[in-house]
């Protein structure tokens, strides 16, 4: 943990003009709320923004206004000619999660790098790290708009709304304390419609996303005297049901729900022999121990990694690391 040094932060921001800001692959609502949250303020505080993921925008998140600011790399005619003062990045827990084009971009960068991240496993690769244990990035964005005393209204608060709400699982997970119920409740203040944006994000699934879910949940295999659920999407299944990697969210979430079930593991075909793992826990093992061991990384009930194999292979490695994981737990009387 790196404990947020806001003047640092202020330094680096107020001696510049071109600010880009970015997140990791694969983006979730953590990632796109919090670069919307402090993009927007920062473009409301006069500064030239530049918003850059590797990959697009999930659909969950296109009512958010303003999102289309957010930009695919791809889409970048000329990164060289944006020729930034300081780069943030916003919950990544190392560079490399940015995605390989973006990688080789911010290694070679002469500006100051700032890291805001929540993840236990960040590397602190920044020249600024603001690395705390909040329950998502959203928070940390909240806190530097307003110690810095930056722009802050109803289109800001909303996309921190996002980022936070969906990260904690709607305010469900251990991670959410008084703090971030007070931020929640400040943001709610200016004027975000809480109602509303959960019903944007939570009762919006498209029929071809819902027929995914069933299909992958009716496969669910389980073991360990079903304390492990596994379940599996393919390209096939995915080119069945004409859905995207986006329409797996939620499915893994859905797996820790039934009772008996720790460990929740859902593996995704990305291509032949690349298999991205999802895990999340319940009670006592931790997702991040399970990921490491595959280069991955996260937080103790949600982790992810990817492992490169046939699926038989895969399968059996991610089983055996969460066996192993669960009974060492359990050995240690947690
Ligand atoms: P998800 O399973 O939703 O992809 O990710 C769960 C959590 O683990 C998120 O906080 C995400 O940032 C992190 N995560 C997922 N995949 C990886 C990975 O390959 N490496 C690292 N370091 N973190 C990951
Ligand atoms: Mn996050």
């Amino acid at each position: 943990m790196s404990k947020c040094d806001y003047h640092e932060i202020k330094n680096i921001l107020d001696s510049g003009e071109v600010i880009v800001i970015s997140s990791h692959v694969a983006p979730d609502g953590d990632n796109i709320g919090s670069m919307l949250g402090l993009g927007l303020s920062l473009i409301s505080a006069g500064k030239s923004v530049f918003m850059i993921n590797q990959d697009e925008v999930p659909s969950d998140y296109m009512f958010l206004k303003g999102v289309e600011k957010i930009l695919k790399y791809e889409d970048i005619e000329d990164f060289d000619s944006i020729n930034p003062d300081a780069v943030i990045l916003l919950d990544t827990s190392s560079i490399e999660r940015v995605g390989k084009k973006l990688e080789d971009v911010y290694n070679n960068i002469s500006c100051p790098i700032i890291n805001i991240d929540h993840h236990r496993t960040n590397t602190n690769f920044g020249a600024v790290n603001c690395v705390e244990h909040t329950s998502a990035t959203g928070e940390l964005v909240y806190k530097i708009i307003t110690n810095l005393g930056l722009p802050m209204n109803k289109e800001i608060a909303s996309a921190i709304y996002v980022a936070i709400n969906t990260d904690t699982g709607r305010f469900q997970y251990d991670s959410v304390d008084s703090n971030t119920h007070v931020i929640a409740a400040n943001l709610i203040s200016l004027g975000v419609e809480a109602g509303k944006i959960n019903t944007e994000l939570y009762q919006n699934i498209s029929i071809k996303r819902q027929t995914l879910h069933n299909k992958v949940l009716g496969n669910t295999e389980y073991y360990e005297d079903n304390k492990i659920a596994v379940a599996l999407v393919t390209l096939d299944l995915m080119k069945e049901t004409d859905t995207k990697t986006e329409d797996t969210e939620g499915l893994v979430e859905t797996l820790r729900n039934i009772a008996p079930v720790e460990v929740a593991v859902l593996i995704k075909e990305k291509a032949c022999g690349e298999y991205k793992i999802s895990i999340r826990t319940k009670s006592y093992a931790d997702a991040s121990v399970i990921c490491s061991k595959f280069n991955g990384g996260g937080h103790i009930k949600a982790a992810g990694c990817t492992i490169f194999s046939d699926l038989n292979n895969a399968k059996n490695l991610i089983i055996k690391a969460v066996k192993d994981e669960i009974n060492e737990k359990r050995c240690s009387g947690n």
